[in-house]
């Protein structure tokens, strides 16, 4: 049977990092049911500090409140111990028999992606190749027959790929032989956007040069965060239209001209409460919009209202 649409909607719009198995909690991952995914998401959260260099202003994470100190935290063993806990109990089938994900329907009950992800950029993290290569080992190391091997995915601003070596890395460890994906966000490609909507340490220009070398680099696919903010007509307030949509079509265009290889652009709006308040979804008319502008390119631009 179906499980109800308000299961669906509620765990949709609930991506808390705390999850409790068998009576014990999970420090490092965290599942959830992912709209852009098509199923089960299991976030890594390899930033307990909830160390970050944008500050977006539709990020979930409650900065007002601290991170956990991690210097003497032993975040591999912390992975690796949930992760494998977490596999055995959709394995036994506990998985969806004891936990909030117990009322999914069929085609929700399977674990599409782990997905580096938490509470601020992974790429930051001194911990980031040491535990992807970890997981990435550990999910070759499964018999997958009869199913289907869950993508290694990497959702990320970008910035820690800015370092060579590091993109070199990357690649070796979420796309060479086994599936996996990077999604990378764009979600403003003017200075003064992306200094409302990501109000980053980093500069506008050396965001972007660092994103052009990441696309020559890496297949990715690009995530575009569209939101309005207060009331229309007041001060402070933001809608989101041709002044934002209008740069980032043209440097998306551009990555793609020069040869970058493009899985897909997705374009998405607020589907859970921010930190800050006032931030406000946009509507699936003005995204298919855009996207209707966007459908030259030659990849798929696709639209999570
Ligand atoms: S990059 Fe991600 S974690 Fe960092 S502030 Fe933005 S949404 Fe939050």
């Amino acid at each position: 049977m179906a499980a109800p649409m308000a299961t669906v909607a509620s765990l949709h719009s609930d991506h808390s990092r705390l999850f409790t198995l068998a009576g014990r909690p999970f420090r490092s991952v965290y599942p959830v049911l992912s709209r852009r995914s098509g199923g089960i998401s299991v976030g890594i959260n390899l930033n307990l500090d909830k160390g970050c260099n944008f500050d977006c202003i539709y990020c979930q994470v409650d900065r007002t409140v601290p991170g956990m100190e991690e210097k003497n935290f032993p975040l591999l063993e912390s992975v690796m111990e949930e992760i494998g806990l977490l596999f055995q109990s959709v394995d036994s089938g506990e998985f969806f028999g004891d936990t909030v994900f117990g009322s999914l329907s069929p085609e929700f009950r399977v674990v599409k992606d782990i997905a580096f992800s938490g509470d601020g950029e992974p790429t930051l993290a001194p911990s980031f190749l040491e535990v992807s290569r970890a997981v990435r080992q550990f999910l070759s190391g499964r018999d997958w027959t009869g199913g289907t091997p869950p993508l290694l995915r990497l959702i990320t601003n970008g910035s820690g790929l800015f370092s060579r070596e590091t993109r070199l890395r990357t690649r070796e460890i979420f796309l060479q032989e086994d599936p996996g994906e990077i999604w990378l966000k764009l979600d403003a490609a003017d200075r003064e956007r992306f200094a409302f909507i990501n109000r980053s340490r980093i500069s506008f220009e050396r965001m972007m040069q660092g994103l052009d070398q990441v696309v020559a680099d890496l297949p990715v696919t690009i995530q575009t965060m569209i939101l309005d903010y207060g009331n229309p007509g007041e001060q402070g307030s933001f809608t989101a239209g041709r002044d934002l949509w209008d740069p980032l079509l043209e440097r998306v265009s551009d990555w793609s001209r020069k040869g970058a290889q493009i899985r897909a652009w997705h374009l998405y709006s607020v589907a859970r409460p921010p930190a800050v308040t006032g931030v406000r979804k946009v509507s699936a008319d003005r995204l298919e919009a855009w996207a209707r502008e966007a459908a030259a390119l030659p990849f798929p631009v696709i639209v999570f209202p």
